[in-house]
């Protein structure tokens, strides 16, 4: 079982987050446990759990989580690169049920990821 989805609370302004970015479709705010100098976390308004329940109708909003991305990365000065990771399900190390696009910049990272 995934925990339960606290990024609805921090859409509905219930808990306080540091947000960097905000409009109609999505927010992106620092992650509490950050595992690089930036780690902020991307997320949409809708309510979607995983990366495996997206649809075609939720196409425009992923493209726009993207571009939001890549400028907050742009904005974060990080110009060496980043790194974007969407964990799905328990399986791929989720621990939120609410779909989000990690940001983690300003260091080497490596690969494998583990
Ligand atoms: P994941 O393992 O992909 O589900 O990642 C969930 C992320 O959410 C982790 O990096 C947590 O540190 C982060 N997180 C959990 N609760 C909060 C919170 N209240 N504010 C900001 N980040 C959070």
């Amino acid at each position: 079982m995934l925990a339960e989805n606290i990024f609805l609370k921090i859409i509905n302004k219930e808990i306080p987050a540091r947000i960097v970015h905000e409009d109609e479709h999505c927010l992106a705010f620092q992650d509490i446990h950050p595992q690089a100098p930036v780690h902020i976390l991307i997320i949409p308004r809708k309510e979607i759990r995983t990366h495996a329940d997206i649809t075609e109708a939720d196409r425009a909003m992923l493209g726009h989580l993207h571009l939001v991305a890549a400028r907050v990365a742009q904005e974060q000065g990080l110009t060496a690169g980043y790194r974007l990771v969407v964990n799905c399900g328990q399986g791929g190390g989720q621990a939120v049920p609410h779909l989000h696009v990690h940001l983690l910049g300003g260091r080497a990272m490596s690969w494998p990821p583990g």
